[in-house]
Order: C-alpha cells, then structure tokens, then sequence
C-alpha cells in the first residue's frame, strides 16, 4: 500500500506547484516600462517563461517591449 503511494507525493507535490504559479498569475500584473501600460499574462506564459531574482521575461502586448518585470499583485492597484 505504502508502496502505491510513493509515486504519488512528488506528482503531488508538482501539482500544487503549478496550481501556485497559476494562482500568481491570475492575481498579479505586470507593468511596462516603455509604454507604462498595465498587462497580465497567460498562465502557460508564465509558468514556461524564463525567470530570475522574482521577475520574469516577459513581453508587453501593446508595445513589443520585452524585458524582466516584476509581478505587482493586482490587489495593490487601486
Ligand atoms: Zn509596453
């Protein structure tokens, strides 16, 4: 039985991760330094771009900009 498990908790463990990230996404934004607009990402952008020290590579759909910008919560927009 304990044996079954074991392939389990690192499947697991990989899930909540992702569902994390996921979550990130859908309640952060980023916000463009060349244009100064506001834009959040999809989920499978974020969770595949490249990242570094907390911010990530993105691109800004508005302008093309693309750099390392760091989340902002959204619930910090007021
Ligand atoms: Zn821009």
């Amino acid at each position: 039985m304990a044996d079954q498990l074991v392939p389990i908790v690192p499947l697991i463990i990989v899930v909540v991760a992702i569902l994390l990230v996921a979550y990130r996404a859908k309640t952060s934004h980023f916000e463009c330094p060349a244009c100064g607009c506001l834009f959040k990402v999809p989920v499978s952008v974020f969770l595949t771009s490249y990242h570094m020290l907390g911010k990530r590579n993105v691109t800004c759909p508005h302008c093309g900009y693309r750099g390392m910008l760091p989340p902002i919560k959204d619930d910090k927009e007021s």
